[in-house]
């Protein structure tokens, strides 16, 4: 039997889909291929658990939109299906006076998203909501919160099975061919005719949409974050989440202590480039992935007008010592034996043939297929709204019907 509908990616933007979609398309056989023998395995699995509130985001952007509603509906989501997760609020910490300026800017754009409850605090009051944190000032968003992103992809997979969604790990899609009726999708686990594919494929989701032959308009270059973890005697240093504030010119937050919902506390992630793109490892290489995102033009402006930043992330990312001394700014007490080096993670970040980094979400309908080109963060926290965004499109392709 064919089926009627294919998601490739088991993260956490293809399994909300998944789940909701056979909500809202009760009679429709829906089937999910992932790469790997589990869910989650990459951005999902290797992310900072934190549920945005959506201060950062340009009014009006997707992201703006869906990450408020997302974060609320996350925090809901939890709390029904006993998740672990806390709205414990965090601090965005002012080093310096122009930091400081833009802090007055990001709580105009946190209330213009919709955020109340945000506070500008004087050096002493933020001491008193995090005892150790230097800094001249900062803003306090009570809305943030921690969660385990896996957990929740395991949960949204749980309840699409429930709804009779089959979900085929090991099965890396290679190739498609299409023809007026229907896509049949190659995977290493054998072919799948579909009437519709909706490509979760994450840092992968340019190629997917190559294979089908349509032209994403962007490429995905992998920059990864790595951590390091505070240990336990130290962790008391951070009571909840703890971030400097962002540079406009990098849509990466910069280097922060998350406490995690399962108790630890981690600084990170920094942001450097990867040389594969499910490159974790410094020394991780793949030739032929590092060549393509050379020889992209986009690639090479971006390059020219970043080198610096990208440089210094590099010697941050080889040098403990840097990278210790740039959480300094935020925890003047944190020395380097209070750290030990922790997991990474891979973000898959857009960039547009003339070297613009793509910030909002995108998406691409290209006849039988949509694809989900660039969910970034905070797409763990919007999951929920993505997927039903998801759904509307595959609807008004009018292919898929209820
Ligand atoms: C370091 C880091 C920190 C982050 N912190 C946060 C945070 O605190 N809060 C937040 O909201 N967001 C955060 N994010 C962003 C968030 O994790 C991602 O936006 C989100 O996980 C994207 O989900 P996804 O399903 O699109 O991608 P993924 O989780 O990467 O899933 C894509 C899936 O597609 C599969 N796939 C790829 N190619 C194929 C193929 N050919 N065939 C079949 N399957 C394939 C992959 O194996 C993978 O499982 C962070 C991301 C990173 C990397």
């Amino acid at each position: 039997m064919p089926h009627d509908l294919a998601i490739i990616g088991g993260g956490i933007v293809g399994l909300s889909f998944a789940m909701q979609a056979a909500q809202a398309f009760p009679s429709t056989r829906i089937i999910v291929l992932e790469k790997e023998p589990g869910l989650a395995r990459h951005q999902t699995g290797h992310n900072s658990g934190v549920i945005h509130s959506g201060v950062y985001y340009k009014a009006g952007s997707l992201k703006a939109r869906m990450c408020v509603a997302g974060a609320r509906e996350m925090v809901a989501f939890c709390a029904r299906h006993s998740i672990p997760y806390e709205v414990c609020g965090k601090l965005i910490v002012a080093t310096t006076a122009a930091e400081s300026a833009r802090l007055d800017d990001l709580r105009a754009r946190g209330e213009a998203n919709g955020l109340t409850g945000l506070q500008l605090l004087d050096r002493d009051a933020m001491r008193q909501v995090e005892p150790h944190v230097g800094g001249l000032r900062a803003l306090h968003v009570p809305a943030t919160g921690i969660t385990d992103y896996s957990l929740v992809t395991a949960k949204y997979a749980a309840l699409a099975t429930e709804r009779g969604v089959e979900i085929k790990t090991s099965s890396a899609v290679t190739a498609f061919t299409t023809n007026s009726s229907e896509v049949l999708i190659h995977t290493r686990a054998g072919n799948f005719p579909a009437r519709y594919v909706v490509n979760c494929a994450g840092l992968y989701s340019d190629r997917i949409a190559q294979l089908a032959g349509h032209d994403p308009a962007l490429i995905l270059v992998p920059f990864r974050g790595e951590y390091y973890d505070l240990i336990p005697a130290r962790a008391n240093l951070v009571r909840n989440l703890i971030y400097p504030v962002p540079d406009p010119a990098y849509p990466f937050l910069g280097v922060h202590f998350t406490r995690r919902i399962h108790g630890n506390v981690d600084a990170g992630p920094n942001a450097v480039l990867a040389f594969r793109r499910e490159g974790y490892h410094r020394t991780d290489f793949d030739l032929h992935e590092t060549m393509e995102v050379m020889r992209y033009f986009g690639f090479r402006v971006m390059a020219r007008q970043h080198w610096k930043n990208g440089l210094s992330e590099m010697q941050r990312s080889w040098s403990k010592r840097k990278f210790v001394s740039s959480c300094q700014r935020l925890l003047p007490e944190v020395q380097m034996q209070d750290m030990t080096p922790g997991g990474s993670g891979v973000r898959a970040q857009a960039l547009a043939p003339d070297g613009t980094l793509v910030d909002d979400f995108r998406f691409l309908p290209r006849g039988r297929f949509l694809h989900v080109l660039n969910v970034p963060s905070p797409a763990a926290t919007a999951s929920l709204p993505i997927g039903r965004e998801i759904v509307q499109m595959v609807r008004q392709s009018a292919l898929i019907t209820e």
